[in-house]
């Protein structure tokens, strides 16, 4: 983005999303680690040292499980879901807050049957995320509350 000439405003549009914002699908395939999400950036100035995304998942869609040293701060915008961080899973709703600590494993989950998005602000300078091994996996789902998470039947 053009920041020295580009207007401080831009409008939202119907549908979460707007002006001058790019609407990124994830591609996905049958071995992708996620399902049904799109990103926009919002904010990715220079001067912020971060940038702010928006994420949005489709019913029944979800974040790549991952884990990574940078933080993510988090404010779910719309619809109801769940998320796990760092070994606990919560039902998460509109303006809830979530912060998400150096290599705490972390996933979002439209689990309620309706669209579920969610404002994400990060360092512009961060390191690539990680995915579970067989084995990592295999101790993420020895937690009952995390498997039913995994599974897409959440306990609450
Ligand atoms: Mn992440």
């Amino acid at each position: 983005m053009d920041t020295e000439h580009a207007s401080p405003f831009r409008s939202a549009q119907p549908g979460f999303r707007w002006d001058g914002v790019a609407h990124m699908p994830y591609k996905q395939d049958g071995s992708a680690p996620f399902k049904d999400i799109s990103r926009q950036v919002l904010f990715d100035d220079p001067a912020l040292a971060c940038q702010l995304r928006y994420f949005e998942m489709d019913a029944g869609g979800h974040s790549t499980l991952e884990r990574h040293e940078h933080a993510h701060a988090v404010m779910i915008l719309r619809g109801h879901g769940h998320c796990l961080v760092d070994g606990e899973v919560r039902a998460v709703g509109p303006q809830d807050l979530i912060s998400i600590p150096a290599w705490a494993w972390h996933q979002f989950r439209a689990t309620r049957g309706e669209s579920f998005g969610f404002l994400c602000m990060v360092n512009h300078l961060r390191d690539k995320p990680q995915i579970p091994t067989e084995e990592e996996l295999a101790a993420l789902r020895a937690h009952p509350a995390i498997r039913a998470f995994l599974n897409d039947t959440p306990l609450d």
